[in-house]
């Protein structure tokens, strides 16, 4: 028989931030963006920051991401960008310039696995605005199709130029922050809430995770990493839980908006580097980091990488992930980086 599964528990190796509040509520606030929900929740014990002030803060925040990082909003900088004839420079608003910024690094980084320039890619393989890999009759690309995206999918041709924050557009360059921009609204809303006077907060955009503070009774904000649904015959995994204080996670898989045909299955994360979605066995991968942009963005360049190589990136940079890969037998394993086990000791 197998033995009862033990649950993995996460905490911070630094305690911060103010100390609970005595009588405090937790208030909740949710809607919908960037094709997802939102949820933001609070702990104080005063109303002297109402619902509504909260609500208009939160939705400024994720306007202006949307506004700016859109690749479904027409007239979004980014989809201007991505439409803008070859051999223009733009300058790229202020938000937008930080994504940017750290999604080039990371690009160079990770050797092009995460790629703020996949647009074309991902379009291609029915992931993005048009057309949809749900739209019936939708047929993945030809490989002489690949190879024209392939051709338009170089970060490096942006010549991203911060200190100036311009971007040069060589030609059919599409911009795609999709992997990235979640996790920077959730810190945007994060700080928001901290400047209203609020520090016990938890925001989540479409899974995506921010913890800060204490809730009411003195406990952090424990939340369960998501993990890929375990088939007949698996043996499951265990249930590993995180206190996000002062910490955000995020979780990239291959379970949710997959394209399934003839049993193959193309995951909505696409190897640029060879013009395909991902086929590496990885069923996740949840990184946790103080800012959620990081989170985010590590999550799916890991992803994409694989374990070995995963592995060995974000252990070379203190990241804390944990992997979870399919096997040739078909179990779930798990691995963490140095980073993840001080967090589970
Ligand atoms: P989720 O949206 O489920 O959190 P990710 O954060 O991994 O998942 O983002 C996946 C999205 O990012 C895709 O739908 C696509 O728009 C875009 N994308 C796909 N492949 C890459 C890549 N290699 N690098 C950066 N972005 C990518
Ligand atoms: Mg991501």
């Amino acid at each position: 028989m197998d033995r009862p599964l033990m649950n993995r528990v996460l905490v911070p190796l630094a305690l911060n931030g103010a100390a609970p509040v005595l009588g405090a509520q937790v208030h909740g606030l949710d809607g919908q963006t960037m094709g997802t929900t939102w949820q933001v929740r609070w702990s104080t014990n005063h109303a002297a920051v109402s619902a509504e002030r909260v609500k208009a803060g939160v939705q400024e925040e994720l306007d202006r991401v949307v506004e700016q990082m859109s690749a479904w909003l027409p007239g979004s900088d980014l989809d201007r960008f991505n439409r803008a004839s070859a051999g223009t420079q733009h300058t790229v608003p202020e938000a937008m310039a930080e994504v940017l910024q750290a999604a080039c690094w990371l690009a160079d980084v990770s050797g092009g696995a995460f790629n703020p320039a996949a647009g074309a890619l991902v379009n291609l393989w029915g992931f993005g605005p048009s057309p949809r890999y749900t739209d019936p009759g939708f047929a993945p690309p030809t490989d002489e199709a690949v190879r024209h995206a392939l051709a338009r999918v170089d970060w490096r041709a942006l010549r991203w130029d911060a200190a100036n924050s311009q971007a040069h557009q060589p030609g059919g360059v599409l911009l795609d922050f999709s992997a990235i921009a979640k996790g920077y609204a959730v810190d945007r809303v994060s700080q928001r809430l901290s400047a209203m006077g609020l520090p016990h907060t938890l925001v989540d955009v479409g899974g995506e995770l921010r913890g800060h503070g204490l809730r009411p009774g003195g406990q952090p904000w424990w939340v369960d990493l998501e993990s890929p649904p375990v088939a007949q015959g698996q043996r499951p995994l265990p249930t590993t839980r995180v206190a996000l204080h002062g910490l955000s996670v995020a979780t990239s898989g291959d379970y949710r908006r997959v394209f399934v045909r003839d049993g193959a299955r193309w995951p909505h994360t696409i190897d640029s580097r060879t013009g395909r979605p991902l086929a590496n066995g990885l069923a996740s991968v949840s990184v946790l980091h103080a800012e959620c942009l990081w989170a985010d963005a590590w999550s799916t360049a890991l992803t994409v990488l694989g374990r070995e190589e995963g592995v060995a990136l974000a252990s070379a940079h203190g990241i804390a992930a944990l992997f979870v890969q399919r096997e040739r037998d078909g179990q779930l394993t798990e691995t963490l980086t140095p980073a993840m086990q001080e967090l589970a000791e």
